[in-house]
């Protein structure tokens, strides 16, 4: 699958690393490579190989970094799981949206799909992080599933989404820009809370939920890099005014 190269599996601080072994041998299943490990508790490790079978050598070449914004920072593209709904609600997307919409940006771009801890998923700043959340219908009395399962079940989706495109390619819908990465929005969220707070429109102390409303008002609208330059040069022409001369 020519398109693996652009999609990235994230594991947020697994505990298990029999879990990483049978995440890494679901992916090479469903002909997927690239994994990401943020603060594995144990890695590497005897057990994940042992889980990995003919996996190992995703494990080997697996990336492991210290923060989730570090893991997704290339990619334009950043899809959350979760078993429950949480805080304000985000744009969702099945299972099987999600390997189409996966499949048709990896064409162009990175793009990430994350996995949450085996204990309590992923909390809320990591779920902000994310343009989309996925949730696989499950039993409601018992909706979570392990997480390498969980793995399974996406990677399936993602694999199958690329069995249908090549046999009905798609036509790709023009852009003249790159999508802004995740590294970028960062970086705007971080000016644009500056200015605000500058503007005495928002409060750090008393934050409610402005930044993670205005975070969801973004995410949706998939900012370009020119659109970026060009709100970050508002951002910074608003700085220059308000910054008392002296
Ligand atoms: N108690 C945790 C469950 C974590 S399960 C919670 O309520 O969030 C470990 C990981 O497996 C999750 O973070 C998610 O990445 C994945 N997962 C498990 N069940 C899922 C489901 N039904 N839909 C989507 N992802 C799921």
């Amino acid at each position: 699958m020519d398109i693996a190269k652009n999609i990235k599996i994230v594991l947020v601080n697994t505990s298990h690393p029999g879990n990483i072994g049978a995440a890494a041998r679901a992916m090479k299943n469903m002909s997927l490579d690239q994994l990401t490990l943020v603060a594995p508790e144990e890695f590497p490790s005897g057990v994940a190989v042992g889980r990995a079978a003919s996996a190992v050598d995703i494990l080997e070449k697996a990336t492991v970094v210290s923060s989730l914004q570090e893991a997704i920072a290339d990619c334009s593209l950043v899809v959350g799981t979760s078993a429950r709904s949480r805080s304000i609600p985000w744009p969702m997307l099945n299972p099987r949206e999600c390997g189409d919409k996966i499949v048709a940006e990896a064409q162009q771009h990175k793009v990430a799909l994350v996995f949450g801890r085996e204990d309590s998923g992923l909390n809320n700043d990591e779920l902000q992080l994310c343009h989309f959340h996925v949730q696989i219908p499950a039993n409601e009395n018992y909706s979570s599933l392990n997480l390498a399962a969980a793995v399974m079940v996406l990677s399936y989706e993602i694999y199958s989404a690329h069995l249908d495109r090549s046999a009905n390619p798609a036509d790709e819908q023009a852009w003249d820009q790159e999508l802004s990465t995740a590294a970028q929005m960062e970086h705007f969220y971080q000016h644009l809370e500056d200015v605000l707070v500058a503007l005495d429109f928002h409060d750090r102390d008393n934050p409610r939920q402005l930044m993670q409303r205005l975070r969801r008002l973004y995410g949706r609208i998939r900012i370009d890099a020119m659109e970026m330059n060009i709100l970050r040069g508002i951002l910074t022409h608003i700085q220059q005014r308000i910054r008392p001369k002296n």
